[in-house]
Parts: C-alpha cells; structure tokens; sequence
C-alpha cells in the first residue's frame, strides 16, 4: 500500500542493484521507505554499501514516470492512456512484422529483471513476436566468463560455491576485479585470505592487497599464460588431479610454453619477481580461490584470458573442491539468472541451447506451440543494436531494463541506430536518455513495488518482495507483456501478470535443464531455505539444492574439465602517434551501470556528480592538464568531455572513465565494438585515445 493511515510494515527483501544481492529489511510508513541491511543474511552480514542505503530515495524521485508517453507529430513526448500507448504500440509492430517479417522486431532486455520478467520477455519475443531478435545487456556483463565456465567445466555458474566459502580461504587471486567499490560487503569475506589483485589500476582493492599485478590494459591474457608457465616450470602441478579430472593439458601447455616470465613482463609490464610470488602464493595456500571480474572478461579475447586464468585454476587442482575453486564475479543484479531462462539470443530457459532440438521440444511443450514455430537463434547485442534500422537489421525495438544509449560501446553510433527506427518502445521506471529517443514509453514498477524472484552471484535464488505498491499510472512488466501479447492474439493465460505463476511455469520449463529451477518454490523460499540451482523436482518436493558445484564431477559427460588451447593476441586497439594512451572503463563506488537510478539519488550525486578522467600526474603535465580542469579525450570512435582526476593509481600509458555519466561525458563514446569471437562481448576495457585540456565554449 501507499496509504498513509495504514500500519507501517517491515518488508525482508534484497538489494535492487549488484548481484551480491545483499539481505535488506524495508520499513514502509506511507509512501517513505527506510532500508537497513539484513541482521543475517550470510552475504553481506548486516552490511551495505552505499548505493544500498540511499536505494529507496528512486521509489519517490521526483520525476518518476508515472504515465505513458507517446511522440506526437510535433516530436514530443505526450502522457496518453495505456489503452492507447498499447494499441499504438501493437498497431505499429504488426505494421513492421507485415513488411519487414517478424524478425523486424527486436527485443533488447536487461540482467536487472527478475527471473519471472526474464523468462516471459523471452518466452514473449519467441511466441508473440516470433522474433529470432532478442538479447540483452548481460551479453555485455558477464558473457565471457560464462563462455569460458561453460567450455571448461560444462555448466556456468557465476560462483560455483557460497560466497561465505570465501572467508575461510587462505589466498584470493582477484584478476579484474574492484569488489571495495563494485561490492563493498564482500570485502568482509575478504579480509582473511591474502588478496593477489591483478588490475592496470590501483584500486582501492589492490591497495588491501599482498601483491598487486599491474598489466598494460588488454594483456592479462600474455600474464595469464605466464603465470601457468611459471606454475608447470616450477613444479606446483597437481599432477593427481590433473590426470582424473582434467583433459586438455598438453594443448594448453603448448600455448603457455613460449611465455616466460621475462616476455610475460616485456609484454604486460608485470616483474617477474611478481609473477612468481603471485604463482608461489597461490599454489603454495591451502584454500585459494581465483575470482574473475570485467576486468578481464570484457575484451575481444574474453573469453580465452577468462580460460587462461581457469587453466591456472586446474593446473594448480582448485575447481571442484572444497575450500578452493574459480568463480566470476557476475557484476548485475540478476546477471546471473538473466542469463539462465530464455533473454540471451542463442538460449531457452534452464540454459538451454536454441539450437537443440530436444530443448526445442521441452520448452515447446511447456508454452503449448509447436516446436518447429520457435525461431533459432539471433543476432548478440551489439549486433543487434548495430543492426537496428538497416536493411537487413530490426526496423522496431522494445526494451526493458536497459539504457544503452550510456552503457552500450560506440554509443554515439549505437544512439543514432536507434534514431533510425521505425518504432522505439522502452519500458522503464524513470527518464533515461534511451527514453529520451523512444517513440512511446511505458511506465513500470521498481524492485520494491512487486514480487519476484532474482538469483545472485552465487546462483542461490531470492525472493524479491514488494513493501508498497507502485503508484497509480505505473505497471509492472509482466503486465505490459500481457497487455501486448493479447493485442499480438495471445491468450490471455499464455502470459500471466502475477510473478508466482509465471515462476512455476519457469520451473517446468528449466526441468531437466542445466540451470534446473524444477524443485524451487516460493513456498520454500519464503521458509527461509537456502536454496542454490541445480535443484531439481524430488518425490518429496525437497531436494535441498546444490550449494557446491562439481565437487565429485565436473558437467561434462566424462566428469572431467577441459583445459583450453588459447593464444594470447593483442587489442583491437594500440596506442600509435594518433591515439598514444590506453583508455579503460569501469565503475565507482557511488554510482551503478548507466546511473539511470543512481544519478538521482541526492547522496550518490555528491559522492560523484559527473564524469571525469583519472590520469597519472606526470601524464598530466605532458598532455597540459590540471586537477579539476576539464579534458576532451578522443578514440576512433568519438570524444567525451571529462573532468581531470590526477592519481597516481593509474600506469603513465593508461587513464580511466567512469561509464555511468550521460550526455557529452559517456565513457562509451570512446570504446569500440571489436567483439570476442566466442560471447560477443565488446572490448570495453581498453581503447587508444588522445587526451587534451578543453574550455566550455
Ligand atoms: Fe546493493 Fe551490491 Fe551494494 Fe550490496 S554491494 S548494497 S547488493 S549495490
């Protein structure tokens, strides 16, 4: 309720935003809602970081979207009925879908849906639309260490173990990854082991370090392919473990053979003193952990140095058991089960493959249609965002839950595709600047407003409840589904509105799948089990889930996991006379993603109110540039304007940008769109540039 003479409630529920998912209580007195964090939820254990505590203040943000918008023939925005903005909508898609087929439509969605909205946008854009156009911005988050996780041990699960396991290690090696700023509680199952940091930058995680590795950006692959050098030169093999539970270990020595430590340090600028102490710790602990992050994972080889940091992993024996192991650091919210039931271009729900037609069949079989009406498979996302609006490209877009007009790569150019549409429909709860292009937008309730279910990082599913209801004007996401599908000739019970049975329809969807669902219900979660997937139905209804993964076989057939045969290859990018420094991107503590929610919380704002550059002093002085003066800095692709932070965290080749600031000062004007040939990922975490001071005109 939003009734102000109604009792106050304490609503348990969970953080909107990172997939660590922290436990939160939410005290509602009228339409205020105060947040404190959960006394015992394990994973964040009474903590929260900042972006936690300021999280209501979005519920009201003054200006919230509280009715649909519509573009009128004068070019602007215009609030209109949902009957109307509905049947526009639908009017305008069968228009596109008669001329350009089915696949003119596009689907675009978002890794901080719930698993309920992920299932049905997907189950939506396959049956209602018969589009094969559908990805979403996890492909842009975590795609590569899901490409690698699923190659080396046949199933991806962001942490194949509970974060708590954490505690008790006595080495983490962290290879691109921030967590004091991307997720601070979980710093407090940091604080035991010993932390190797592998970064370009000396972040506040690398300054709690033991050791910290400091690559060139785009090299952790030559230092990945290094340190397992060092690791079989140096006789710390797990020789047992290797010969029963690996295969591929000649190939992928083959590969590292040529690197040595004394190239690894020519190419990445790591000492060798380094690699080796790094290796010497890792391997000489007896409970360790490799984590990976973005770091390494958003290149245009991904996918293979996320493989090269999980060969490490094998050759030293981690994976599979307990108290050591690999695990990515899935960065959205519901990254992780975003990512399981049906939103990614190639995949059905339960992680299963598009293109298998035993999976084909089951997922059928539960929507009711024929196996042979579902698409294959589509384009990735910024494949599908680079071809909106060309010949062979969607000539209509719908998205939920994203804003790429910020958060894509070569956003300048991903913009004016979307300007190019025929029809532009974005759902969201608040102003954003892909809304600011839309042709029609719709309304939607936030993460406090309704029920759901989200899967964290460590592939344990929450409940997500609701402390007030979403103001008037406002709908949820599944309702806007249904309301499309029956204008689409849908039936009506084809897509529910209420989050419970669209859950129990994802179960039998994900049954027998590899992110099986089947035994999880929200009866039990709202018991308070603890339940991680694989949880598959039981005769009882009580199969208690799978905290650990792998523990007796990996999910390949054989049981074992597979070492990969990769090669290290340069960036898309170098530096050259045109464009000599390296440009990374990343995240800060008091903002998220596109800052869509958090550029309106008042305390995030004073935290970080704009862009800025970060850039070694000594870079400064030869490029001109003062602390707090503005800087134009230019890649192939375009220019932001930012604001000049001198660090002496930064190598002198490199500077960093923040990508959660909008207009002139998008970070993603500078990146490329050289995609890893495995996940498609974009190379976000590095790209040439030139930088130089800039006065406002
Ligand atoms: Fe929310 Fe993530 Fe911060 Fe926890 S760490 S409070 S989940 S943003």
């Amino acid at each position: 309720t939003r009734d102000p003479e109604a009792p106050a409630t304490t609503t348990p529920t969970h953080c909107v935003y990172c997939a660590l998912q922290c436990g939160t209580l939410l005290h509602r007195s009228g339409t205020d809602v105060e947040v404190e964090p959960s006394p015992d939820f394990p994973v964040n254990r009474g903590g929260l970081c900042q972006k936690g505590w300021t999280a209501p203040a979005v519920l009201n943000t003054p200006d919230r979207l509280r009715t649909p918008l519509i573009r009128g023939a004068d070019g602007e925005l215009a609030p209109a009925s949902w009957d109307d903005a509905l049947d526009l909508v639908v009017e305008r898609l069968e228009r596109v879908r008669e001329t350009y087929g089915p696949d003119g439509v596009g689907v675009f969605g978002g890794g901080g849906l719930t698993n309920e909205k992920a299932y049905a946008l997907g189950k939506f854009a396959r049956i209602a639309l018969g589009t094969s156009q559908i990805d979403y911005n996890g492909r842009f988050c975590m795609s590569s260490a899901a490409a690698a996780g699923n190659a080396a041990f046949g199933l991806d699960r962001g942490l194949p173990f509970p974060v708590t396991d954490l505690g008790e290690a006595d080495v983490v090696m962290l290879a691109g990854a921030n967590p004091a700023e991307t997720m601070p509680p979980l710093m407090r199952h940091l604080v035991r082991p010993r932390l190797i940091v592998i970064d370009p930058r000396r972040t506040r995680t690398a300054e709690q370090a033991a050791l910290h590795l400091q690559p060139a950006p785009g090299t952790d692959l030559a230092l990945a392919l290094g340190l397992f050098h060092i690791a079989v030169a140096g006789k710390h093999l797990d020789e047992e473990y290797l010969d029963t539970r690996t295969t591929g270990f000649e190939e992928a020595w083959r590969c590292a053979l040529p690197w040595w430590p004394e190239r690894v340090e020519q190419v990445t600028g790591v000492p060798v003193e380094d690699q080796e102490r790094a290796v010497r710790m890792l391997a000489g602990a007896d409970r360790r952990y490799l984590l990976s992050g973005r770091g390494v994972e958003q290149h245009s080889k991904g996918t293979d140095t996320t493989a090269a940091f999980i060969n490490l992993a094998l050759a030293l024996g981690m994976p599979g058991r307990e108290g050591s192991g690999y695990g990515c650091l899935t960065g959205q919210g519901n990254g992780q089960g975003g990512r399981e039931h049906g939103q990614k271009a190639d995949q059905l729900p339960g992680y299963r493959m598009i293109t298998d037609p035993a999976a084909r069949a089951h997922v059928a079989g539960v929507w009711g249609v024929d196996p042979d009406s579902l698409p294959g498979p589509g384009r990735s996302a910024y494949e599908l965002l680079d071809a909106l609006g060309t010949p062979d490209g969607p000539r209509a877009l719908l998205v939920f839950g994203s804003n790429p007009v910020v958060s894509a790569p070569n956003a300048g150019h991903i913009a004016r595709r979307l300007a190019s549409l025929d029809l532009l429909v974005v759902a969201d709860m608040v102003p954003s600047e892909t809304t600011e292009l839309a042709d029609v937008v719709l309304p939607i309730a936030q993460w406090a407003e309704e029920e759901g279910t989200m899967t964290s990082l460590e592939g344990r599913v929450l409940r997500r409840r609701a402390a007030l209801t979403p103001p008037p004007g406002v709908r949820t996401d599944l309702e806007v589904l249904h309301g499309l599908a029956v204008r689409l000739g849908q039936p009506a019970e084809r897509f529910p509105t209420a989050p419970r049975p669209v859950f129990d329809e994802l179960r039998r969807a994900s049954s027998g799948g590899r992110a099986d669902y089947a035994g999880i219900t929200y009866e039990r979660l709202d018991a308070g089990e603890a339940l991680y997937w694989p949880c598959p139905e039981s005769p009882d209804g009580d199969h208690p889930g799978t905290p650990r993964l792998f523990l007796d076989r990996f999910a390949h057939p054989d049981g074992r996991a597979r070492l990969a045969a990769v090669e290290h290859r340069d960036a898309a990018e170098l530096p050259d006379s045109d464009y000599p420094l390296h440009a990374t991107t990343g995240r800060v503590l008091a903002q998220y993603q596109s800052g869509a929610q958090t550029r309106r919380v008042p305390a995030l704002m004073a935290a970080a109110p704009e862009a800025h550059v970060e850039i070694h002093p000594g870079t400064a002085a030869r490029y001109g540039l003062a602390e707090g003066g503005l800087a134009k800095v230019t890649s192939a692709h375009g220019s932001t304007i930012a604001r000049v932070r001198l660090a002496r965290t930064l190598r002198t080749d490199t500077v960093f940008l923040p990508f959660h600031f909008p207009g002139a000062g998008r970070a993603n004007l500078l990146t490329g769109a050289a995609l890893d040939p495995t996940s498609r990922m974009p190379e976000y975490k590095v790209c040439a540039v030139r930088i130089e001071p800039w006065r406002e005109l």
